[in-house]
């Protein structure tokens, strides 16, 4: 990767400033930035399912999308996710889910 999340929320909130979209919570909507987020995986979604991967507006860039939006509220919220990542992920390395409580595909 070209540059780490942490690195690119940096890069996201000074753009975030020069255009306005918000850098601070009280300049935002934080339900408006969810909604919007809601919409890029809705755009994902519809990419995949009309067969648009990489072209201009497909899946891959609507999956950016997403990261970007949720960098973007990181940002906002001086949320340093490469650490909650990492908190998360090791986390999960010894979580064990009930599949057979759950509707949900699963690969055993
Ligand atoms: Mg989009």
């Amino acid at each position: 990767m070209k540059n780490t999340l942490n690195e690119i929320t940096k890069d996201i909130m000074s753009l975030a400033s020069k255009k306005g979209f918000g850098t601070k919570p009280e300049e935002i909507e934080l339900g408006e930035k969810f909604a919007l987020l809601h919409t890029e995986v809705s755009e994902a979604y519809q990419a995949y399912r009309k067969n648009n991967l990489d072209g201009k507006n497909g899946f891959n860039e609507e999956l950016a999308d997403i990261i970007l939006r949720t960098l973007h509220i990181c940002g906002i919220y001086g949320i340093d996710i490469e650490k909650e990542i990492d908190e998360k992920m090791s986390y999960n390395k010894d979580r064990e889910w009930d599949w057979d409580s759950l509707n949900e595909k699963h690969v055993k």
